[in-house]
């Protein structure tokens, strides 16, 4: 076979997700993890705590079964005329970093400025969560809500800002409480017009110039 069609195959098998594991493979795989860790998972204490595990992972990463885009469909067009930034902040996020499974959390601030219509604000925060209820890089996640609200509002400019704490980084490896990072993801207006930026920046209490704090 030649290189270029092992290539394609292989291309083809990244593409096809994995066939869900059943729920009792996933509380033997906690199973392993406590064994593992180096405790006795027949000990009362730990024996019901696979099943609690597996029922937690289904609420922390329920983000898997929303779709963004669906959620930002139902648009109001009867703005009269409104055309000043929409902005909502603070929106409080936990998600789980991709490299350690540990979470991190913070606050999601999300304006756009409308071209002709506009969503709920609770739709805002619900993509927050679809996004932020996966594994996640922050970066990543920041893109993908700044996409998700413009490919569906076509608004003239999204800017969206995270600022989070990970425990990746304090309870573990360098061990660096307190420190939180922040993302941006500056769209349309946002990235082309300075004015726009600061009154979004300035709205949200500038979290790049450290006055603000997480919570
Ligand atoms: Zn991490």
């Amino acid at each position: 076979m030649s290189i270029r069609k092992n290539l394609s195959l292989i291309k083809g098998a990244k593409n096809l997700k994995p066939a869900k594991p059943s729920r009792a493979e996933a509380e033997d795989a906690v199973r392993t993890l406590i064994r593992w860790s180096g405790d006795d998972v027949a000990r009362e204490g730990l024996c019901e705590t696979p099943g609690r595990v597996v029922r937690a992972y289904e609420e922390l990463f329920s983000g898997y079964g929303a779709d963004p885009v669906d959620l930002l469909k139902r648009t109001f067009e009867e703005i009269e005329g409104y055309d000043e930034m929409v902005l909502l902040k603070d929106i409080r996020f936990e998600s789980h970093c991709e490299h350690h499974l540990a979470p991190f959390i913070g606050k999601a601030h999300v304006a756009y400025l409308p071209r002709r219509r506009v969503v709920g604000i609770s739709k805002l925060a619900r993509v927050v969560d679809a996004y932020a209820r996966r594994l996640q890089i922050q970066e990543k996640m920041t893109v993908q809500i700044a996409n998700a609200v413009n490919d569906t509002l076509e608004p003239e400019g999204v800017a969206v800002v995270l600022e989070a704490v990970h425990q990746c980084m304090t309870t573990r490896g360098v061990h660096k409480p307190g420190v939180v990072m922040v993302t941006s993801r500056m769209l349309g207006a946002f990235r082309g017009d300075p004015s726009t930026r600061r009154e979004f920046l300035a709205m949200i209490g500038n979290p790049a110039s450290g006055e603000s704090s997480l919570a």
